[in-house]
């Protein structure tokens, strides 16, 4: 049995060129010849990335003699037989800022471990030892290393060894190396740190007191004491991007910089309230995903797709409670929360492929599908994250109502934690609906099969009435509307007319997308068309809107659009605006009952110990 380190040794060797230097060094390779390769893909992103396509040249070696190499699959080699250590050498070439991959130049450097370290076959279980060095003279000087590895033989933030206790541990800890800002604060007796590396004038005093905000309700919504020693929030903060991927003890967030807050910033932003979402979303996968983790997750294969049918439940349940936890840590007014609930309804019920595509399947299929999208896409699938968050609201809503408001999601969530995330065994493809019926101790089969199995759209009129709230569906105003507003005054009075279809970004008036029964679909016009001009006049994307929706429903309008290169008449007939923009009102007057329970589902009241004694006073 070998109880040797596998060692790993980074360096980021040439900026300019973008390459990191990396060796792996095996103690005691397979003598029948050992085989390495790098991930396909990366946790937590369902996309095969086949990231040993950044591998520049690689070559082996054992007791200074080279080791000859062969590919045999994408991104897997097998070295000859030898006898002692074995040690592979290679370059990354690293230019991807995005939070899965690497990204190397002369103001910082950036990898995720999927990226970077070959995976030892028949070594999965070893220990890790990675020794990191600084960039050459002349680069980098005064850059630190930020991330959640533990520290061997390293100052805090310093170069030198840190080590994991298997490879899965190893690539599951990015590291931020740079001169990047950095802040920290206790939540519940834990370590945090905020890195936020580019360029940015974020006010990171307050920042820290708001992520303790969100990061304290997250550790006591699951229990006390957190799951891990130290938690790392990696921020890259650029002009324009968005990203988040969550880790065991650290999460990468890009996000622009100006949505972080600044001095003398007051109140919370719309913006701001995006980005404090994102990092809410990440934490609270540290439990749901990253410790309760479905069955087929555990020792996943990184080499092809691996396939469930819970991404709903992962990513939507995640979804639902990252931004409620904003509400319910007092960071955000409860209206503002609503109108965050209806712009994700309005998203879900822009899209007629959430009739066509079930969340099951949308989960199955996320690899070449959600992860694939192309201009087809609303017409042809759901995402498991927005009506992935909307069922989770329904089923919270139900399990309050079938319990008398003894019972709610927060406790399918702790229960998963207590049978799934603590024990670390996955949960197998039905767990989450068997633990939420025991919860609710009532058969809740009908509410799986039609909404996860099936395309029903969650009953959220009727279930948000119980806690005091309207659920209004109105036509959008412009093609700006996001929903989650009510109509500006005499907004509904007017009928709006609209050809069914969205604009890509840029000057003309090109189609990114063209909506199912649509009046442009049945004119003719499709993705990619580019309108020039309407009943004779030009069009652009600036006024193309504008030229349409003052005239009546069922008016016809000629359309001149290129397609390609070639110049193509259609004549349309307008359709009124469907009513697909969704708002949640909450709703005056209601009754001490319904506002009692209103309170307990935004504020997220305790674990009720006695359910019974709430009975018998409610
Ligand atoms: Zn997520």
């Amino acid at each position: 049995m070998n109880q040797a380190a596998i060692c790993y040794r980074i360096c980021p060797r040439n900026p300019g060129a973008h390459l990191f230097e990396v060796h792996c060094t095996v103690p005691d390779p397979d003598p029948a010849g050992q085989r390495v390769g790098l991930p396909a893909w990366i946790p937590g992103s369902y996309m095969i990335r086949d990231f040993a396509r950044h591998i520049v040249c690689i070559r082996a070696q054992s007791q200074d003699e080279p080791v000859a190499l062969r590919k045999t699959g994408n991104g897997i080699w097998i070295c000859a037989p030898c006898s002692g250590p074995l040690t592979l050498s290679y370059e990354v070439y690293a230019w991807d800022l995005s939070v899965r991959g690497a990204h190397l130049d002369t103001t910082h450097a950036y990898f995720n471990g999927t990226s970077m370290f070959l995976q030892v076959h028949g070594h999965e279980h070893d220990s890790c030892v990675l020794q990191i060095d600084p960039p050459p003279a002349g680069v980098g000087d005064g850059w630190r290393v930020a991330t959640a590895l533990a520290r061997v033989r390293a100052e805090p933030h310093g170069f030198g060894t840190y080590g994991a206790d298997n490879y899965d541990e190893l690539i599951d800890h990015p590291v931020e190396i740079g001169d990047f800002s950095l802040t920290a604060f206790d939540a519940c007796g834990v370590r945090h740190e905020v890195v936020i590396s580019g360029r940015h004038r974020t006010d990171l005093a307050r920042l820290g007191r708001d992520l303790k905000c969100v990061c304290e309700h997250h550790i006591r919504f699951f229990g006390e004491p957190a799951p891990m020693d130290r938690y790392v929030f990696l921020i890259t903060a650029v002009g324009d991007g968005y990203g988040g991927l969550e880790h065991r003890a650290s999460t990468s967030l890009l996000c622009q910089r100006d949505t972080l807050p600044q001095a003398g910033d007051a109140g919370v932003s719309a913006e701001y309230r995006g980005f404090l979402g994102l990092a809410s979303h990440e934490y609270f996968h540290a439990w749901n995903v990253k410790r309760i983790k479905p069955l087929v997750f555990s020792g996943a294969d990184l080499s092809r797709e691996v396939h469930t049918r819970m991404l709903w439940a992962f990513e939507g349940i995640t979804s639902y409670y990252d931004d409620l936890a904003l509400v319910r840590s007092g960071l955000i007014t409860s209206s503002a929360y609503l109108e965050l609930l209806g712009e994700t309804a309005t998203r879900v019920w822009r899209g007629s492929g959430r009739l066509k595509q079930s969340l099951a399947d949308s989960s199955f299929d996320a690899w070449t599908k959600f992860y694939r999208q192309d201009e087809n896409a609303p017409n042809s699938i759901v995402s498991y994250y927005t009506k992935g968050a909307l069922v989770a609201v329904a089923l919270d809503l139900t399990i309050r109502r079938a319990t008398g408001e003894a019972r709610s999601l927060d406790d399918v969530m702790r229960l998963l934690w207590e049978r799934y995330g603590r024990s670390g065994i996955g949960v197998p493809e039905d767990g989450v609906e068997r633990v939420a019926e025991e919860v609710a101790a009532v058969d809740l089969g009908e509410f799986f099969e039609r909404m996860v199995y099936g395309t029903d759209d969650p009953p959220l009129a009727d279930l948000l009435a119980d806690v005091g709230v309207d659920f209004v569906l109105r036509p959008a105003e412009s093609d700006s509307d996001k929903g989650g507003k009510p109509a500006r005054k005499g907004g509904t009075e007017t009928l709006r007319s609209v050809l069914g279809v969205r604009l890509a970004s840029g000057a003309e008036a090109r189609l990114s997308q063209v909506s199912d029964g649509g009046a442009a679909q049945e004119a003719g016009l499709a993705a990619g068309d580019v309108i020039v001009a309407v009943d004779g006049l030009r069009a652009t994307s600036a006024n193309l809107e504008k030229s349409l929706h003052s005239r009546k429903p069922g008016s016809r309008v000629h359309i001149h659009a290129f397609r390609r290169d070639e110049l193509m008449e259609f004549d349309a007939t307008l359709k009124e605006a469907p009513a697909d923009t969704c708002v949640l009102v909450l709703r005056e007057g209601a009754d001490a009952a319904t506002c009692a329970r209103r309170a307990a589902w935004l504020q997220g009241t305790a674990p009720r110990a006695e359910p019974a004694a709430h009975a018998a006073g409610g």
